[in-house]
């Protein structure tokens, strides 16, 4: 099958750049799945997980904070205001991070101060969520990229 290249950039650093066979991001607008060939796109992107197809077949799963997702040229661009794979979480920081929100949210604060602490809470989620998922579909982008790098 024929792949399009994936590149998403957070504020610090280049996370991922491989080809992949299909990619789905939740946009702005709900959720979108991205072939090769796809028509030139740009929209947001809400916090949540992007599915992505490696060449071969095998699944794996990049969660993140919100940002911009722009298709051109048979290249797909996200740029993240956070991103983690399997391979970049650090599990103890994102549960400890979750527990965290969930105290400040028993002790029932207002205003402000629950929006962020609800918005905290769900990106903690988020991050252990997609673990779960890479960890069920085996992790695809561990195996595949230190494949490549060993190649
Ligand atoms: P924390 O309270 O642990 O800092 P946070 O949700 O407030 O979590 P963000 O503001 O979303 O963190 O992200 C700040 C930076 O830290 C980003 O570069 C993000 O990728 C990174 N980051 C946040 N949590 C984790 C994690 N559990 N593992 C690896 N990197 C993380």
């Amino acid at each position: 099958m024929s792949t399009v290249l994936l590149e998403v950039v957070t504020p610090d650093r280049l996370l991922f750049s491989h080809p992949v066979e299909f990619v789905v991001v939740k946009g702005g607008m709900g959720e979108i799945g991205i072939l090769p060939r796809h028509a030139p796109l740009a929209t947001t992107v809400q916090p949540s997980i992007v599915k992505v197809r490696m060449e071969g077949g095998g699944e794996d799963y990049i969660a993140v904070s919100g940002g911009f997702l722009e298709v051109r040229q048979d290249r797909i661009t996200l740029l993240a205001d956070a991103a983690e794979t399997s391979m970049t979480l650090d599990v103890e920081r994102a549960q400890r991070a979750k527990q965290r929100a969930e105290e400040r949210l028993s002790q029932r604060g207002e205003g402000i101060e629950l929006t962020r602490a609800e918005a905290a809470r769900d990106r903690a989620a988020l991050r252990l969520q997609m673990l779960e998922l890479s960890n069920a579909s085996g992790n695809v982008f561990e195996k595949v990229l230190t494949e490549s790098v060993s190649k």
